[in-house]
């Protein structure tokens, strides 16, 4: 599963389920933020899929990756390896600052998710087997499902919103029209600064 939509949504629901679950008294503001920062970690730019994008293949290009025997650079290779959320969740207990760790664990859920998402979706290719690496240049583990196609836009999306709205409203006072502005300006506001980057 690659499409940047479905992850996005992924991450927003589980941040949303999580959130409400683990941390009852979020604020609704923070609840609903750390949904849209969670979708922008979840996928595209700021997610593991990074390594698809321009600047990640341009640096990929230059590094003779080869001559480590494998191409690590290349789609779910490094960037989706198992460590790196073990490594930020030590990071963001050790030092973050507490005011800021709701957001941080936000992103973090964004990851986590996407790497999920990608062990039961991921398909073989790149020199690799399906799902994500277990040390940062494999071997791979994952189910390699197949996703994608119709049923994944006409039936998936919709659940993933209507869970994700329904998780946030449950833990916050916001109308729903409230939270889905907040949501939408969050995220199209960093898209917008990330793709200008
Ligand atoms: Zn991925």
């Amino acid at each position: 599963m690659s499409d940047r939509i479905t992850h996005r949504l992924g991450a927003a629901v589980v941040w949303a389920w999580g959130a409400t679950t683990l941390a009852p008294g979020l604020p609704g503001w923070q609840l609903a933020a750390g949904a849209g920062i969670a979708a922008l970690t979840g996928g595209g730019r700021l997610s593991p899929d990074v390594d698809q994008y321009r600047t990640w293949r341009r640096l990929a290009a230059v590094i003779p990756e080869e001559q480590f025997g494998r191409p690590w650079l290349e789609h779910r290779w490094i960037t989706h390896w198992v460590g790196w959320p073990i490594i930020g969740a030590g990071v963001i207990a050790g030092i973050c600052p507490p005011a800021a760790a709701w957001a941080a664990w936000a992103a973090l859920t964004g990851w986590v998710t996407h790497l999920l998402l990608d062990a039961v979706f991921g398909r073989p290719g790149y020199g690799r087997g399906p799902g994500v690496p277990l040390t940062p240049v494999g071997p791979h583990v994952g189910l390699g499902l197949t996703s994608g196609g119709a049923t994944e836009y006409v039936i998936g999306w919709p659940v993933l919103i209507g869970l994700a709205g329904w998780f946030v409203l449950r833990g916050s006072g916001y109308s729903p029209a409230q939270l889905g502005t907040a949501v939408t300006a969050v995220v199209h506001g960093l898209d917008a600064f990330v793709t200008s980057l």
